[in-house]
């Protein structure tokens, strides 16, 4: 029986149509500050590049917490950028830029509902980006490529094409093909709306590009490439001409096909284009699946899960911040909200979203927005909350650790607060920590997805728990969350390459010293039971 929707749920449907909210995985130096800037500057939020990096230094300024990343010239805040084009609204999940990502970068992709892949022409798919693409395969989510730089000489664009395939194992679909590379590159065709783009560079890329349209021969006449070149460049688009076409959707929403735009973030060559069908592309909310699975239809009462906790955002005020994202419903400011966990009540009453470090207080939100709260109160990573039509998610999984230590504490008599200071920070999903294997007591293991995180709790513990930590690294190969199932464990026993601990929840998971004894349990237990991520 189909119950017709009152007005405020249609509002509601309205509203997140109109959102795309995505974030960006690239490796370090692809251009993702760059390309972000010039969305803005595209989408209109900004009028001149430059401000963004601007406000990422005089953040560093604002915060000593940040200490550790101003040494290292990295930036680890995550906000959101918001802009609007055409009616579209555009959430742009940003996820730190920096050379040693950890897991909250992986985290905000559980709040995104597509992701802008950035590739560097020169480099072709890196390591960073294939983690992070992990994550994006495990959701499900589509993927939109951007290759950029095509400005420096790099890679062939029919070889960046096969690196993608051969790389991620998905379906690169050209959307828009450069016209000469390197130092002659010129401007793109698009290969939906079969234009050819001339683009000129503007002031260093601060203003829009001057562009010029053409139809494929006429464009190819007016470009300053040799007879050769131009030959080649119809050949190519000729292959992939209509690929875009053909592309499948299912696989395309699945994250197993990709569409790919090239161009040059810096120059603001192809970035038009790109906007323009990013918007087409890109998808609008999704509904999450609750606890039990079933999906939160977007026009039900208020409801969002918290995917990122920022601790000391001002050091004069020791303030913590919470963001999460809209699932269900429309949020105003002052709504009082449950915590599922807890069932306590939070008046929201000074509810943020950031734009780069500035704090708009927010009136009103829809699904795929995000929101900060800050100083939460018993808000945690994964935390849900709902106004009056109850329901709980468990979308945040634990993602598996790369980096371990062991710690123990140099005060002899300390050893009760760093289990409580660490029993925090695990709990705020700063860092995972475990029962050493066979340990002997008094000390504990920690594991991060990024090695930088260690500087973290060692920073916190000293400055928030007054106590000093003694780190000494201890490298295993890999490790796996097990389920709950006893019998998993049981067969996997400790030997002296594989060992079985588990986290302060009590959640199993296994480290292996080499990729031979993760080989070897693979086959004992079979691989489905090992798990790079664990729905916590
Ligand atoms: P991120 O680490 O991914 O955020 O990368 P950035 O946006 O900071 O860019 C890294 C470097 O590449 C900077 O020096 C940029 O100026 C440069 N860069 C970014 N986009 C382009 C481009 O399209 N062409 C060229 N030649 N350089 C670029």
């Amino acid at each position: 029986m189909s119950k017709t929707k009152t007005k405020r749920q249609q509002e509601i449907i309205e509203e997140a149509k109109r959102r795309r909210t995505f974030a960006i995985i690239s490796h370090p130096d692809a251009g993702k500050t760059t390309l972000t800037e010039k969305l803005l500057l595209y989408g209109g939020a900004i009028h001149e590049a430059g401000s963004i990096r601007q406000r990422k230094a005089n953040r560093y300024a604002a915060s000593d917490w940040m200490a550790i990343e101003k040494e290292r010239g990295i930036s680890v805040t995550s906000s959101v950028l918001r802009f609007e084009k055409d009616g579209i609204k555009f959430n742009l999940l940003d996820t730190p830029g920096h050379k040693d990502f950890s897991e909250d970068t992986l985290r905000t992709l559980v709040a995104a509902d597509t992701a802008l892949m950035v590739i560097d022409v020169a480099k072709g798919v890196e390591e960073q980006t294939e983690k992070l693409f992990e994550v994006c395969k495990m959701r499900e989510i589509p993927i939109i490529t951007f290759v950029n730089k095509c400005d420096r000489p790099g890679l062939e664009p029919l070889e960046v094409i096969s690196n993608i395939e051969n790389q991620l194992g998905i379906e690169p679909v050209p959307a828009s093909w450069p016209l000469g590379y390197g130092r002659d590159f010129q401007g793109i065709y698009d290969l939906i709306g079969k234009k050819l783009h001339l683009q000129k560079k503007e002031e260093h890329g601060a203003k829009k590009a001057e562009t010029e349209l053409y139809d494929l021969e006429e464009g190819i006449e007016e470009a300053r490439l040799s007879d050769f070149d131009k030959e080649k460049f119809r050949e190519e688009v000729m292959l992939t001409e209509d690929m875009m076409e053909m592309m499948d959707d299912e696989a395309f929403a699945n994250g197993k096909a990709t569409p790919v735009f090239f161009g040059s973030a810096l120059n603001n060559f192809g970035l038009d284009v790109f906007l323009d069908y990013f918007s087409e592309l890109a998808n609008p909310p999704q509904p999450y699946q609750d606890e039990s699975g079933e999906d939160r239809d977007l026009d039900r009462g208020f409801s969002g899960f918290v995917f990122k906790m920022q601790a000391n955002m001002n050091p004069d005020h020791r303030d913590c911040a919470a963001f999460f994202r809209i699932t269900s419903g429309k949020f105003e400011r002052g709504l009082q909200v449950t915590e599922s966990n807890t069932g306590n009540k939070v008046k929201m009453s000074t509810p943020h979203t950031l734009m780069g470090d500035e704090r708009n207080i927010l009136e009103e939100a829809y699904p795929g927005d995000v929101v900060s709260l800050f100083n939460p109160g018993s808000f945690r990573i994964g935390t849900t909350i709902y106004s009056d039509d109850p329901v709980k998610f468990d979308v945040i999984p634990l993602f598996t650790p790369e980096h371990f230590m062991k710690v123990s504490t140099k005060d002899p008599f300390k050893r009760k607060q760093l289990r409580e200071g660490l029993k925090q920070l695990a709990e705020e999903g700063v860092v995972h920590v475990f029962e050493v294997p066979d340990g002997v007591g008094n000390e504990l293991l920690l594991g991060t997805v990024g090695a930088l995180q260690f500087d973290v709790v060692k920073h916190r513990m000293s400055t928030e728990y007054n106590t000093e930590l003694h780190m000494n690294s201890v490298s295993y190969h890999a490790a796996r969350w097990l389920s709950d199932d006893q019998e998993v464990s049981d067969k996997l026993e400790s030997s002296y390459s594989t060992h079985v601990t588990t986290d302060m929840e009590g959640n199993p998971i296994v480290l292996f010293d080499s990729k031979y004894a993760l080989n070897q349990a693979e086959e004992k237990v079979g691989a489905e039971n090992l798990f790079k991520f664990k729905q916590g």
